[in-house]
C-alpha cells in the first residue's frame, strides 16, 4: 500500500516524506506523540510562538539545506546573542571579546590572547584528553570556572573531568566583538513557527499521530516495502544489547504579567547552585517587526518563559541528549550493526543515528539519504 513507513514526524521524518513523496512514493507518517513538528515543535501561548521543548535557533552553512528549508517557510533576522549570569554577574555569550572585557577588563584581542594562553600554559595541558582539559585548553581557567563548569556538569550530570572534550568544541571563541553565537552564513527564527513550516513539508502526505509504531507493529509494519525509523535505535531493538545513555530535560513554561521579562531571548545561569541551565523569553525570538521596544509585533503586558532543567534519563522519559562517550558510542556500533541485517529498514535522525545532529544537520543527512534512493 505505501512504498514508505516513515516513523517519526520530526524534521528527520517530514524531510524524507518530502523527497520521497517528490520523487513518487506513496509515504505514511506514524507519530506517536499528538502533534507533528518532533522536538521543534512550537505553539502560540498569549500571542507568542512558544518553543516547546526547547529553544531552536536555525542556522546552517550548507547552501542545500538553506534552500530546501526555505520553501517552507520564511525566515526572520534573528541573531541568537545569549547572556551568561554567574552568580548575578552578566557575560556575553559566545566567548568573545565582550566577554574578556567583562571578565578582566581588557580592550584588546592581543591582551584577551595573551591572558588566555598565560592560563592554558599554567594548567600544564598539551593533549586535552576531557571536557574540563579541553574547555581550560581553549579558553583558560577563568571562564572555565564561570562560564563551562557548573553549567555543564548541571546538564549532562557528570564531571567534566568524565565528559568527552568534543562537547565543548561546538562552542565559538573568538576575538571580535561579536556576540553572534553561531558562526554560520545563515541565520533565522521561521515566520509562524516551525510547526507551520514542518506542517507544509508534511502537505499532502498521510500523517498519523498519536501512534506508537512499537505498540502498533504488527498492524503497520505489512503496510510499507520499507520503513524509516527515526525513534531511539536501542528502544526499537528492545534494548537487546543494552541501554543507550540519553539525557533528559524538564520544561517549566510560565506567563508573566510583564511586558519585557529579561530583554533577552537566552539567559544561560551558569553556576553550580542554580537548577535550571538556562531561562528563555520566547518573544525575543520573533524579531523582525520592531513595533515596539522589545522587536515583538504588538504590546500585550505579557510574556513567556521557560525554564529548563537538565535531568537524568530512564525509560518513558524524552531523550533529548545522546551521550556520545565511549562507552555508548561502541554499543551504538553494535546496534548499527544489528540494524544492517534487516534490508527493509533504515535509521535516521537524532535519535535514529545517536548523532547530536542540530537541525541543519538532521536534514541534510536525510536529503543525502533520499537523493541516493
Ligand atoms: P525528533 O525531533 O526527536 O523527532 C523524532 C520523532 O519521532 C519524535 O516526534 C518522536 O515522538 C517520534 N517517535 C519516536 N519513537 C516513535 C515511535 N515508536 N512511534 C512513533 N513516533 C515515534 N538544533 C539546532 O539546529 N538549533 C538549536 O537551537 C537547537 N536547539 C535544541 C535545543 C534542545 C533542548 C534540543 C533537545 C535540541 C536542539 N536542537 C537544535 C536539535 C534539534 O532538536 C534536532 O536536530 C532535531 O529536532 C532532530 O530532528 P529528528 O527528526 O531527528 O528528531
Ligand atoms: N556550555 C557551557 N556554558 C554555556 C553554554 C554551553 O559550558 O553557557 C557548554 C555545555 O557543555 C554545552 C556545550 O557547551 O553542552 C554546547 O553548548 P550548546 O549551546 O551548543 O548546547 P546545545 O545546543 O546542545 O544545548
Amino acid at each position: 500500500m505505501y512504498d514508505y513507513l516513515i516513523v517519526g514526524a520530526g524534521l528527520a521524518g517530514a524531510v524524507f516524506a518530502r523527497c520521497m513523496t517528490e520523487k513518487g512514493k506513496r509515504c505514511l507518517v506514524l507519530e506517536k506523540r499528538d502533534h507533528i513538528a518532533g522536538n521543534v515543535y512550537s505553539e502560540q501561548i498569549e500571542g507568542i510562538e512558544v518553543h516547546r521543548y526547547g529553544p531552536h535557533v536555525f542556522h546552517t552553512d550548507n547552501e542545500k539545506v538553506w534552500e530546501f528549508v526555505n520553501r517552507f517557510a520564511v525566515f526572520n533576522h534573528f541573531v541568537y546573542s545569549p547572556v551568561a549570569n554567574y552568580k548575578g554577574e552578566l557575560y556575553n555569550l559566545p566567548f568573545n571579546m565582550n566577554t574578556f572585557h567583562a571578565l578582566w577588563g581588557v580592550n584588546t584581542p592581543e591582551e584577551a590572547e595573551k591572558i588566555i594562553r598565560r592560563q592554558r600554559e599554567d594548567s600544564g595541558i598539551h593533549n586535552p584528553e576531557n571536557l574540563e582539559e579541553q574547555a581550560i585548553f581553549l579558553a583558560g581557567r577563568d571562564i572555565y570556572e564561570k562560564l563551562i563548569k557548573g553549567y555543564t556538569e548541571k546538564q549532562w550530570g557528570k564531571p567534566c573531568k568524565k565528559l568527552p572534550a568534543f562537547i565543548i568544541r561546538r562552542l565559538p571563541l573568538r576575538f571580535t566583538y561579536d556576540n553572534n553565537y553561531f558562526d554560520h552564513p545563515h541565520q533565522g527564527i521561521p515566520v509562524g513557527g516551525y510547526t507551520r513550516m514542518v506542517e507544509k513539508m508534511l502537505e499532502g502526505i498521510e500523517v498519523k499521530t498519536g501512534v506508537d509504531y512499537r505498540k502498533s507493529r504488527k498492524e503497520y509494519e505489512k503496510l510499507a516495502e520499507k520503513i524509516l525509523y527515526t525513534g531511539p535505535i536501542d528502544e526499537y531493538f528492545d534494548y537487546c544489547f543494552g541501554k543507550l545513555e540519553y539525557r533528559s530535560l524538564r520544561f517549566e513554561t510560565e506567563i508573566l504579567e510583564t511586558e519585557n521579562y529579561q530583554g533577552v531571548a537566552g539567559i544561560n545561569y551558569t553556576d553550580a547552585e542554580t537548577p535550571y541551565t538556562r531561562i528563555i523569553e520566547h518573544k525575543h525570538f520573533e524579531f523582525g517587526t520592531r513595533k515596539n521596544d522589545v522587536g515583538h509585533a504588538e504590546r500585550t503586558g505579557k510574556t513567556v518563559i521557560t525554564r529548563e532543567y537538565p535531568v537524568s534519563w530512564k525509560r518513558g522519559d524524552e531523550p533529548y541528549y545522546p551521550v556520545n562517550d565511549k562507552r555508548n558510542m561502541e554499543l551504538y556500533e553494535k546496534y548499527k550493526k544489528e540494524s544492517l541485517k534487516d534490508q527493509r529498514i533504515i535509521f535516521a535522525g537524532r535519535l535514529g543515528k545517536y548523532q547530536y545532529y542540530d537541525m541543519d544537520k538532521a536534514i541534510a543527512s536525510v536529503l543525502e539519504l533520499a537523493e541516493g534512493m
